[in-house]
């Protein structure tokens, strides 16, 4: 094996990966349409909706080639019956971009909005459903990553279904970290890509949601060709192959990677990202770093930390003087608040990030910053 580089990653992915998770991509040239491939295919579907503790009689996983917000995209646009609504609880940049995916395909939808550092308040959402009888969707992020807030879905789950609406999650930042069980959470459908959670590369994005439901959206008005749920669903369940072609490799990287999910176990997974998020809180805490969400809040994946006052600030100046040393830092996604984003998935551990502020601080030194930081 060729020895790569080893990159921390502490963006929102994609994620660090493992050796084993990289070389697994270089097998013999195979052609996706061979039954050896549908195999891998049908395994792999059955595995990610294992990770969310789905029957597999009851839910199902539908692949696609692309980034994450093709499951965004492909659940709003396929999901929504004729003549009724989607609403949308919208505290962060993710469930936004559901707002503007509505907005694209000219969607009737209401756009429930709470600030970015704000849980919902869910007796606005109530009123909002019992007041508007014809929303069929309910829509929202889980951990919203762009500011790390984590939204109580298996309340919103609940009042969805007591009004009669289909829930759909955006699990993307905490699917195959966080556990997630579609019983208890009251998911109908939710979403991950495989650079995210599963440790593995992009290309490969996933909704896993209820056959019933897919089978029904059948008759729903058809709005996309290259994005449609039942479509992609339907395809799959005939020849077991992904409609058109699939991505190849990352489907092989993604297969090592769920082997990976595996032998390390949902719990001991969940307990790494919460060392590593310890850590990064740990680190950011003694040097004086605010954050925008308040601790019992947070998803305890991605943390939101506040520029300093300090006129020898430079993001761009840290972050490559950190980049340089194989640290990826990332900057915030807040309109009103400047903010750096530390995350805390990928295969790294508490002794990556002690290693990260190491030399974090001397670029804070270098750049002449005042440790610990200052704020007005
Ligand atoms: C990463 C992410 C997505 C997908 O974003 P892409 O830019 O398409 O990869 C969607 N939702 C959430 C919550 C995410 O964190």
């Amino acid at each position: 094996m060729v020895v790569t580089k080893r990159n921390i990653l502490l963006n929102p992915g994609p994620s660090t990966t493992t050796d084993t998770v990289k070389y697994s991509q270089v097998v013999p040239d195979i052609c996706p349409r061979e039954k050896e491939f549908g195999g891998l295919m049908k395994g792999l579907r059955e595995d990610l909706v294992k990770v969310v503790h789905g029957d597999l009689q009851e839910y199902t996983a539908v692949l696609f080639c692309g980034s994450g917000t093709i499951n965004m995209d492909v659940c709003i646009n396929s999901l929504l019956p004729a003549d009724k609504k989607i609403l949308i609880i919208n505290n962060g940049a993710y469930s936004s971009r559901g707002v503007k995916i509505c907005e694209y395909y000219g969607l009737p939808h209401i756009n429930l909005n709470f600030p970015v550092d704000q849980l919902p308040d869910l007796k606005v959402v109530e009123g909002t459903l019992k007041e508007n009888s014809d929303i069929a969707l309910v829509y929202t992020t889980h951990n919203e990553t762009g500011t790390g807030i984590l939204n109580p879905i298996r309340e919103i789950g609940a009042l969805a279904h007591k009004y009669g609406a289909v829930f759909v999650v955006d699990t993307t930042s905490t699917y195959a970290m966080r556990p997630i069980n579609v019983y208890d959470d009251n998911i109908d459908f939710c979403m991950a890509s495989a650079q995210k959670g599963l440790q593995a590369f992009t290309g490969l994005s996933y909704v896993v949601g209820k056959r019933s439901i897919i089978e029904d959206s059948k008759k729903y008005p058809k709005r996309s060709y290259y994005c449609n749920l039942y479509m992609q669903y339907d395809f799959f369940e005939r020849t077991g192959e992904m409609h058109f072609t699939p991505p190849v490799q990352t489907i092989y990287a993604t297969l090592q990677a769920l082997k990976e999910y595996w032998a390390e176990g949902e719990d001991a997974k969940w307990a790494r990202h919460t060392r590593v998020y310890n850590a990064i809180n740990d680190g950011l805490n003694e040097l004086g770093f605010k954050q925008v969400i308040k601790p019992e809040w947070r998803a305890g994946l991605v943390a939101s930390a506040i520029y300093p006052d300090d006129e020898n600030w430079s993001f761009e100046r840290v972050h490559d003087y950190c980049y340089e040393r194989g640290f990826t830092i990332y900057p915030g996604k807040i309109s009103t608040t400047n903010t750096f984003r530390l995350c805390a998935l990928g295969a790294i551990d508490e002794k990556d990030v002690k290693d990260f502020f190491v030399v974090f601080k001397e670029a804070l030194e270098k750049c002449d910053v005042a440790v610990p930081v200052k704020y007005k």
